[in-house]
């Protein structure tokens, strides 16, 4: 019998998304159907999911979900099965997912998310005749609720399930003031440093971290990292204390959305055997950039413009970029002091350096496809997909070697190339001298195109689709319910 999984998240393509969770979310269904799991998806019912669902079956309704009516709704998330918690007072708004037009975080996002977890609690718990599950999976803190709930408040004669909290970013906690507790029904013996309780506050993907079998981060060196204070964002005693409970499992892509055989959305296909035509889809997006034409090397960047992605350290090296004969397309939103520094670099560098501010997803699959180099600067990255395109894509990654970017980028030592393997280039410290060092390098293997051409190969011979990262979950699901 196939094994039945829970997994709760904020958003998942294609109904939602606004980051990699999404991206996760949304795949890990289809990668698991192979290795014997069912997994059912329970998301928040926001206007595009509900506008997805084609003549739903009302499966449970609460008058009071945490003080607003609420219901569960079946659904579809691409083949698989989706439930939807449709809560007019909580989800049906305009706005982000979980900030108001105005881009300030929802002032009841504690209860809109514990409503969600409580919600889930009650279907693992069995509120749904003919709906079991074995394991129950939460994404981040939107979601980690479910496993306070499960832990201290389950349903009346429902039987535990192991479960599973996996962290796609610390740096999103779900912190609230104390006075939200005595909302969230729970009992008080919730309110401990062992539960809930975080800094005298409620902490919810504290509260998840504590109460799940086994907790998953999206790398195994982001897993490694987040025992220490600079990554730990002040949970690393207790993921320290979780000891050999703290995982990494380093996500995939969609190889069928990323594949530059067939992408649609890319003017010249090609093959690692073919990569002599990946030249017109440089023309293309030189001309698209407002680039001048050229030989040298065409750098990308597609990202959030944070100080997490290091983006302010790129502003800082564009010159370098530029004086080294360089060219920058880049492709992101985000802070208006970053967007600020690039606009004047691109001010400074006609023709070198062109921006697009915004967000467009064809468009970073034509950036992937005609640059020669992504920059992935990051000071920390869970996991980071876009070097994973950027290989995918004979676009060869200089990434900073942290995170999922350590694990899936081989940096071009001597080592890596003379056995053969290297894939990319990465650099240690997020700063001036360590970037511009790392760009200098890329432009002298750029020069040797036997050596370049090797590392776009090897890259696009790597496998990060989703059939490892699939088999990884449920190794980890069979481990922890015991069922073959
Ligand atoms: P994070 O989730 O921390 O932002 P990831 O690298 O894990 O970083 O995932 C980011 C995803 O969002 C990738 O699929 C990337 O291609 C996409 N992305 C980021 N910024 C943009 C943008 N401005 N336009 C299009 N896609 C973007």
């Amino acid at each position: 019998m196939a094994l039945a999984v829970l997994s709760i998240a904020s958003e998942a393509v294609p109904l939602i998304k606004t980051g990699g969770l999404a991206d996760v979310a949304g795949a890990l269904p289809a990668a698991l159907a192979p290795h014997g799991v069912a997994m059912t998806t329970l998301l928040p019912g926001y206007p595009a999911v509900m506008a997805a669902l084609k003549r739903p079956r009302v499966l449970h309704s609460w008058d009071s979900l945490l003080g607003q009516p609420a219901r569960l709704l079946t659904g579809k998330l691409g083949d698989n099965p989706l439930i939807v918690l449709d809560a007019p007072a909580y989800f049906d708004r305009q706005g982000g997912l979980y900030s108001d037009p105005q881009g300030r975080d929802w002032g009841d996002n504690w209860r809109r998310f514990a409503a969600l977890g409580r919600a889930a609690a009650d279907l693992a718990g069995g509120l749904v005749k003919g709906r079991r599950f074995d394991l129950v999976h939460a994404h981040d803190w939107q979601a980690a609720m479910a496993l306070a709930y499960l832990r201290f408040a389950p349903v009346k004669g429902s039987v535990p399930v192991p479960s599973v909290m996996t962290i796609h970013n610390m740096a999103f906690q779900g912190y609230y003031p104390r006075e939200t507790f005595r909302e969230l029904g729970l009992p008080r013996s919730a309110w401990s440093i062992t539960g809930v309780e975080y800094h005298g506050g409620v902490g919810m993907l504290k509260a998840g971290m504590e109460a799940a079998s086994m907790i998953t981060t999206v790398s195994p060196t982001y897993a490694e990292e987040i025992r220490s204070a600079e990554f730990g964002m002040g949970l690393e005693g207790l993921v320290t204390s979780r000891g050999d409970r703290v995982r990494g499992i380093v996500n995939g892509i969609d190889s069928a959305e990323w594949n530059p055989a067939s992408d649609p959305h890319i003017a010249s296909h090609f093959t690692a055997r073919s990569l002599t035509r990946r030249a017109a889809n440089k023309r293309a997006l030189e001309a698209e950039f407002g680039l001048e034409p050229g030989d040298g090397p065409l750098f990308i960047v597609v990202s959030r413009l944070t100080w997490q992605k290091g983006m302010d350290v790129l502003v800082e090296v564009l010159d370098h970029l530029a004086g080294i004969g360089g060219r920058l397309a880049l492709l992101g939103s985000g802070d208006a002091g970053i967007v600020a520094g690039l606009q004047e670099g691109a001010g400074r560098h006609p023709g070198k350096i062109g921006l697009r501010i915004g967000y467009d997803e064809a468009l970073s699959h034509r950036m992937q496809a005609g640059g020669d180099a992504i920059l992935v600067p990051s000071r920390f990255e869970p996991c980071g997909l876009t070097q994973l395109y950027g290989l995918a894509y004979g676009c060869v990654p200089v990434v900073a070697r942290t995170g999922g970017l350590a694990d899936t980028v081989i940096d071009a030592n001597l080592a890596a190339r003379s056995a053969g393997v290297a894939t990319g280039i990465q650099f240690n410290g997020v700063n001036y001298h360590a970037l511009a060092a790392a760009i200098t390098r890329a432009n002298a293997l750029y020069y040797q195109p036997d050596a370049w051409q090797a590392l776009q190969r090897n890259g696009m011979k790597s496998d990060f689709s989703w059939t490892n990262s699939g088999s990884a979950y449920a190794a980890l699901y069979r481990e922890l319910t015991g069922k073959a």
